[in-house]
């Protein structure tokens, strides 16, 4: 008998890789290229470091609070977390507690399964059909729970609403978490039916569209019941999730709707550029609707042109799975990183 036989084992998510090079291209884990809110910038010079002496407010009101406004939504309907990563396994934890297996695509976030695995929660995977949409009628059988991404990543692919409200709405014993991580590059979000269904917890993140993966802030919007349990887990978990330093930035940048719009809706003008550059050259891809293109291409295999980028200093991030594994996940970036990355791919492809 070793003490390894009572270690917690588990086969942890693997993050993409974060070199930090001055003149690589980085379009491998769906960043923002953009800096955040100079409102940001700005409340983080205001920070008074004594204030570090002291924990945080554990309720995060005013983040809370500032989500709830933006949101129209009461702050008993908002849980805060460091980073969505954080809500999601908070929201496994607290919400996928039964013998029945939890649903979810089986080409996904890739984190689902860790969770399920760390926590113990049997689940099962519903094939997407061949041309990556969801397929409504496997998630209307027995289950302990339900976790779509919608975007969903890699694939970018866009789910109607109405689809998703069918599998709400059938559900009424599970909670559905809609995972929305990637929702405010032109996407439509479930909020609006967040008043009808008490089993649905919608998830969001400061990473993507607020530029702010480095300061690891992500929320959940559902009904106060949902809330309430879910803040009853975290506080017997960790009360101070939060640091002043994110809720101060997050603050920050929730109350800047001007500049949000402004850089999601440039960084959707160069994915539907990016979109024709790619057509051309030989590419084809599910109509993303996320800040990143899930493509593979009609004659090179993606692991070659991955490795071929990779040594002009242009990362894109590969899969070795199956079903994706001739797929090239590629961020969207600045216009300029883009025409540095076609520039290349014209090179190795023509
Ligand atoms: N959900 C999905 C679908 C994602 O792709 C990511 C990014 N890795 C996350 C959640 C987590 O993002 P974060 O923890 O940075 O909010």
């Amino acid at each position: 008998m070793s003490f390894e036989e009572n270690v917690r084992k588990v086969i942890p998510y693997v993050p993409g890789e974060q070199p930090n090079r001055p003149n690589m291209i980085k379009l491998n884990t769906n960043e923002c290229p953009y800096p955040p809110s100079p409102r940001v910038e700005e409340a983080l010079q205001n920070l008074d470091a004594d204030r570090m002496r002291l924990y945080p407010d554990p309720t995060a009101s005013e983040l809370v609070n500032a989500l709830a406004a933006r949101y129209q939504v009461n702050p008993d309907q908002v849980f805060v977390g460091v980073g969505s990563d954080d809500v999601l396994a908070m929201s496994f934890l607290t919400f996928f507690n039964s013998e029945k297996p939890v649903l979810f695509p089986d080409i996904t976030y890739s984190f689902y399964d860790v969770w399920a695995d760390l926590f113990r929660i049997p689940y099962q995977t519903c094939p997407l059909r061949e041309d990556f949409t969801i397929c409504g009628e496997d998630y209307l059988r027995p289950n302990g729970g339900i976790v779509i991404p919608n975007p969903n990543a890699p694939t970018g692919l866009l789910e109607p609403v109405d689809n998703l409200e069918c599998i709400i709405a059938a559900n009424p014993d599970s909670v559905v978490i809609i995972d929305e991580a990637y929702v405010d590059f032109d996407g439509e979000s479930v909020l609006p039916l967040v008043d009808q269904y008490e089993n649905l917890l919608v998830v969001q993140t400061f990473s993507k569209s607020r530029a702010m993966a480095g300061a690891r802030i992500g929320f959940a919007i559902g009904q106060p019941k949902l809330i309430a349990y879910l803040n009853d887990v975290k506080f017997s978990f960790n009360s101070y999730t939060m640091s002043h330093v994110s809720l101060a930035a997050g603050k920050a940048a929730v109350e800047d709707e001007t500049y949000f719009q402004e850089i999601t809706a440039r960084i959707v003008r160069t994915r539907e550029r990016a979109k024709e550059e790619l057509r051309t050259l030989g590419f084809s891809f599910p109509d993303s609707k996320a800040n990143f293109i899930f493509a593979t291409h009609e004659r090179m295999g993606a692991k070659e042109i991955f490795d071929r980028l990779r040594e002009r200093d242009i990362y894109v991030r590969y899969f070795n799975k199956p079903r994706i594994d001739d797929y090239l996940r590629i961020t969207v970036g600045t216009d300029e990183q883009m025409e540095a990355l076609f520039a290349a791919l014209r090179e190795i492809l023509l």
